[in-house]
């Protein structure tokens, strides 16, 4: 059998959640909240199914639920998307991105990932046909103490072939978030190549330090030719419901219709139905942000106490630790003692690194995500405390 997807094993999250379940460790590996969702959005699910909806949703999703979406992103971000045509809901953003990937990327299209990248966007691109161009950042410096992108090198990768570029922002693994300056050079990139993008949001509700979340989907220009991705799972914390959404033009949400009515056609009727009631209410993103921004604080004020380094986190429930005080270990072989020798569970920062390159790659960095109980982060700081 050969397969499409040769480079392709079992994702880092799983690997890491599974060595933290066999060893008993404190999990700051896979991004996953650890605190339980509004009692009262459990009870709008609850109600649904009783209510009777229980049989298959629209295939773009709940109207209502699209409808509220529409108007949440008018609201946060001044652009107007037609519910009935611009906005599908999707098996969360892992769907979105995937249908949006298979149905705009045509086979020997060039698309730009910005490295260190979330797993699924290369596998992605190859599912599709399409030829993954790896663009790296800056990486911390002395100078610099956290991640950069260097839009000149994004656009001196463009050539005739590029069809697309992938953004996430807020970033995972490196919490920076984009500014007004970025959003300018991304408008003159756009312009200029008549590129998409494929703008992964999942984290528009956690930004540290007063800082806002900006949108593709805030500047015209670039929602024109932008495919918006969000997901509930981080901002609910109801990673496991699968629930997010996608926003493009109408003749870009055709193309990905398409592909989403054949893998999954829709989405659980009964947690579209509750969180179609459960949208409308903006308290719980907009706190979304403190809530986190105190756990970032604990987290990392208590490691500059510890012999690992932690790097400033703009936005995310991540932020990225140095080790090198304490190891010249790989980042990976690193992050498997850790949870071996001392019972903490990270993500090695070079899985976020094109595989060929992965190895190489080790800027002593491992990701921790902050998104857990606070007897959970102290158990993890008493550990690392003591290395
Ligand atoms: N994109 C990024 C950057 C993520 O970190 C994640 C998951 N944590 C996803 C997409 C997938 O989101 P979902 O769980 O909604 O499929
Ligand atoms: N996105 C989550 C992370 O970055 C994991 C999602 C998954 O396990 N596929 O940790």
């Amino acid at each position: 059998l050969t397969s499409r997807l040769p480079n392709v094993g079992t994702n880092i999250f799983t690997i890491m959640s599974q060595l933290a379940l066999d060893h008993n460790a404190v999990n700051l590996g896979q991004g996953f909240p650890d605190f339980s969702p509004d009692p009262v959005l459990l009870e709008l699910v609850n109600q649904a199914m009783h209510a009777g909806h229980n049989q298959y949703p629209a295939m773009a999703g709940v109207p209502a639920l699209r409808q509220r979406i529409g108007e949440k992103i008018f609201s946060l971000y001044g652009h107007r998307y037609d519910e009935s045509s611009e906005i599908t809901v999707t098996s969360g953003a892992t769907e979105a991105l995937m249908s949006s990937l298979l149905a705009l990327v045509h086979p020997g299209d060039e698309v730009i990932v910005i490295e260190p990248f979330y797993d699924l966007y290369i596998p992605g691109i190859q599912l599709a046909g399409g030829i993954p161009v790896v663009v790296s950042m800056n990486p911390p410096s002395a100078s610099k103490p956290s991640y950069s992108v260097d839009w000149q090198r994004v656009e001196a990768a463009i050539t005739k072939r590029t069809r697309m570029l992938v953004l996430n922002f807020p970033h995972n693994p490196t919490g920076i978030v984009l500014s007004e300056a970025d959003l300018d050079a991304l408008e003159t990139l756009v312009e200029k190549h008549g590129i998409l993008l494929l703008c992964d949001e999942v984290y528009e509700h956690i930004t540290f330090d007063g800082r806002k979340h900006l949108s593709a989907a805030s500047r015209p220009i670039l929602a024109e030719k932008a495919v918006v991705i969000s997901s509930f799972g981080k901002t609910y914390h109801i990673t496991g419901w699968k629930v997010g959404y996608c926003t493009a033009t109408a003749a870009i949400m055709a193309e990905i219709r398409k592909v989403h009515q054949f893998t999954v056609f829709t989405v659980s009727s009964p947690f579209q139905m509750a969180l179609a009631q459960y949208v409308a209410n903006p308290l719980p993103y907009t706190q979304l942000s403190a809530f986190y921004e105190k756990r970032r604080d604990y987290l990392s004020s208590n490691l500059e106490k510890t012999s690992f380094r932690p790097l400033p986190s703009e936005g995310t429930f991540f932020l990225l630790a140095d080790y090198s005080a304490v190891s010249s270990l790989s980042e990976l072989e690193f992050a498997r003692w850790l949870t071996l020798e001392h019972g903490v569970t990270a993500i090695p920062v070079s899985a976020f690194y094109n595989a060929p390159k992965a190895q190489e790659s080790n800027h002593g960095l491992i990701r921790l995500c902050f998104a857990k109980e606070d007897k959970t982060l102290d158990q993890a700081i008493e550990r690392l405390a003591r290395i």
